[in-house]
């Protein structure tokens, strides 16, 4: 199943559906929706529900819309965290100098704030500092876990969406540097795993401007998906509609007014934003030069092959 958060012009609640072809079975009926901060989602009361067959048996009644008549909203508008992995691919080690990755390094947390839905607009705050796009396959979690194991982390996932982890690059924290309004866009969907499989045979891609920056097998995170979850789980809770993401490969580079930014992990979809900076200032903080030293140069890498999507591959070393 697609699972989707979306309003309708006719009001403001944060509704929760599932999208069948081109349109969207409202399943309001049997998690109805609430206003903006009056409660939990109708997407989280949906993952709480605990029960994918009954919500693939509503779908199946329930009223439609038209795909292009609804506004998406982030697929979980409202999780209790956004757990994130600072280096877990091994070329992004590399391209960053770093010398540690997440196995030292550990896990960080994104401001839920910060979400933006696909087709929305990410507002860079500051005139004066660099901003990077970091592509990302992100995990939704369907049931509460604590000091769960890598089998009971991989059981825990509800599915996989799209998450861009936009970064102020400097020495600040990274939850301030990744925590702004508008820098963790979401979506366009929930995929359930019982349609994604492993995600370690998923393949992200990530253009700015139509050019690829970013093209990776998610079978290379140096930390896979279970056991991320499963040491995130050992430091905090895990509820149902948190959301685990697990960093960015090769190829981060800085974006800038104006440019339209596409995270596509198929079979997921396409999660498109465009960035503006319509209130940008100086910065207040003195973090410019400082921290990780991000590359200086673009990654243009060769706009995929058309014909079949290769999944499940390793990709030759470029
Ligand atoms: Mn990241």
């Amino acid at each position: 199943m697609r699972i989707v958060s979306f309003t309708i012009p006719s009001d403001d609640l944060v509704r929760v559906g599932a999208v069948i072809d081109d349109t969207v079975a409202d399943l309001s009926a049997l998690t109805p929706p609430v206003s903006r901060g009056q409660g939990p989602s109708a997407a989280r009361r949906l993952l709480d529900l605990q029960d994918l067959q009954r919500v693939e048996r509503a779908s199946t009644t329930a009223e439609r819309h038209s795909l292009s008549a609804v506004r998406l909203a982030p697929p979980i508008p409202d999780p209790s965290k956004i757990v994130a992995a600072p280096v877990n691919y091994t070329d992004h080690q590399r391209e960053m100098n770093e010398s540690s990755c997440v196995d030292a390094l550990g896990v960080f947390l994104k401001a839920p704030s910060s979400l933006l839905p696909d087709g929305g607009t990410v507002q860079l705050p500051y005139t004066d500092r660099r901003f990077d796009q970091e592509g990302e396959l992100a995990a939704v979690i369907g049931r509460t876990v604590h000091g769960a194991d890598e089998d009971q982390a991989a059981a825990a996932v509800f599915g996989y969406t799209c998450l861009l982890d936009m970064t102020m690059r400097g020495g600040e924290d990274r939850s301030t540097r990744k925590s702004f309004d508008t820098f963790t866009p979401l979506g366009p969907h929930i995929v359930t795993t019982d349609e994604t499989g492993d995600p370690s045979g998923l393949r992200l891609r990530c253009a700015v401007n139509g050019t690829t920056r970013q093209d990776a097998s998610i079978g290379d995170l140096i930390w896979s998906v279970p056991r991320l979850i499963a040491y995130a789980s050992s430091v905090m809770t895990l509820h149902p509609g948190d959301i685990v993401t697990t960093g960015t490969p090769a190829g981060v580079g800085t974006v800038t007014t104006g440019d339209t930014i596409v995270v596509r992990i198929d079979p997921i979809g396409a999660l498109t934003v465009r960035v503006a900076a319509d209130h940008a200032v100086a910065c207040p903080t003195r973090g410019a030069g400082r921290g990780p030293k991000p590359p200086q140069h673009i990654t243009t890498l060769p706009a995929p092959a058309p014909g079949p999507e290769p999944t499940g591959e390793a990709r030759p070393d470029a």
